[in-house]
């Protein structure tokens, strides 16, 4: 497949044409944005190891029943992805408590939720995403009452995969953002990616935190935890 004209440039990635209207070829930056891009910077290597994570994680739950748009790794930073009409619902799942969950209701970052709660936000920049229900998305025709229903049974069968194969890696899962899109032909699937940007990772043993919070909070050692994530990723996969 040859790589044609850039469709997109995104905040993480760049979305490429191919010579096949089905497919596309995404490639992973760099760069990173925080706050709705009001922080901005770069995070050495994130690029190469955003790809192989999502890559391999896409993997395993296209093997659980989960039907994704991964369809082949090209190099180090680009991937051939299904092309998809993305629903413009960013699908929030949490496991624990962080981030603006702890923000809005005041509950304590590191609170175990008794069962996995799914949000909605409308994927719109220029509104900051804001927070949306279902029944808003069905009354704007962003996803039907069957769509949804189905986003929500891939989003919490994505977390209990993800769950378990963290789990073996000595890593909490805390939350994570899906995006879900449809083939020309109407079906669902997973899009995007799946990463440190776009997960929360807490070490098991020390809740030391291993993703994207480390550059939304001037902690440092942001690429250090990255590496360790995707080194103990490739030793569990
Ligand atoms: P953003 O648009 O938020 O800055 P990125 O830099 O990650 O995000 O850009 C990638 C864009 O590609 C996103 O808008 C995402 O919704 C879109 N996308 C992801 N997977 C697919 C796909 N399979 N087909 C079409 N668009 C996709
Ligand atoms: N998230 C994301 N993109 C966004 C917003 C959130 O990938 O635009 C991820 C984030 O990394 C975290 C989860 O979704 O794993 C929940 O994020 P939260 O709503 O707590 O927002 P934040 O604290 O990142 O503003």
């Amino acid at each position: 497949m040859t790589k044609k004209e850039q469709l997109y440039e995104g905040k993480a990635k760049k979305v490429f044409k191919t010579d096949d209207p089905e497919f596309l070829i995404v490639s992973y930056k760099d760069d990173a944005t925080a706050f709705n891009g009001l922080k901005k910077g770069t995070i050495a290597g994130k690029g190469v190891i955003n790809n192989k994570m999502s890559n391999r994680l896409m993997e395993r739950l296209e093997k659980s029943g989960i039907p994704t748009h991964y369809v082949e790794e090209i190099n180090d930073r680009e991937t051939i992805v299904k092309k998809v009409s993305i629903v413009p619902l960013e699908v929030i799942i949490r496991n624990i408590a962080a981030g603006s969950f702890s923000k809005r209701y005041g509950v304590e970052e590191g609170f175990v939720f008794e069962t996995p709660t799914i949000e909605f936000s409308y994927k719109n920049d220029e509104l900051g995403d804001p927070l949306m229900n279902a029944y808003h998305a069905i009354a704007m025709k962003l996803a039907t009452p069957e769509e949804i229903e189905t986003i929500k049974k891939y989003a919490f069968a994505v977390n209990e995969e993800l769950k378990k194969f963290w789990s073996g890696c000595g890593v909490t899962l805390v939350d994570f953002k899906l995006e879900f899109g449809k083939l020309s032909d109407g079906t669902v699937v997973l899009a995007d990616e799946i990463s440190p940007d776009t997960c929360r990772l807490w070490d098991s043993k020390t809740n030391e935190k291993l993703d994207k919070d480390r550059f939304r909070r001037d902690m440092g050692g942001v690429e250090d935890a990255y590496a360790e994530i995707m080194k103990r990723l490739n030793e569990h996969i």
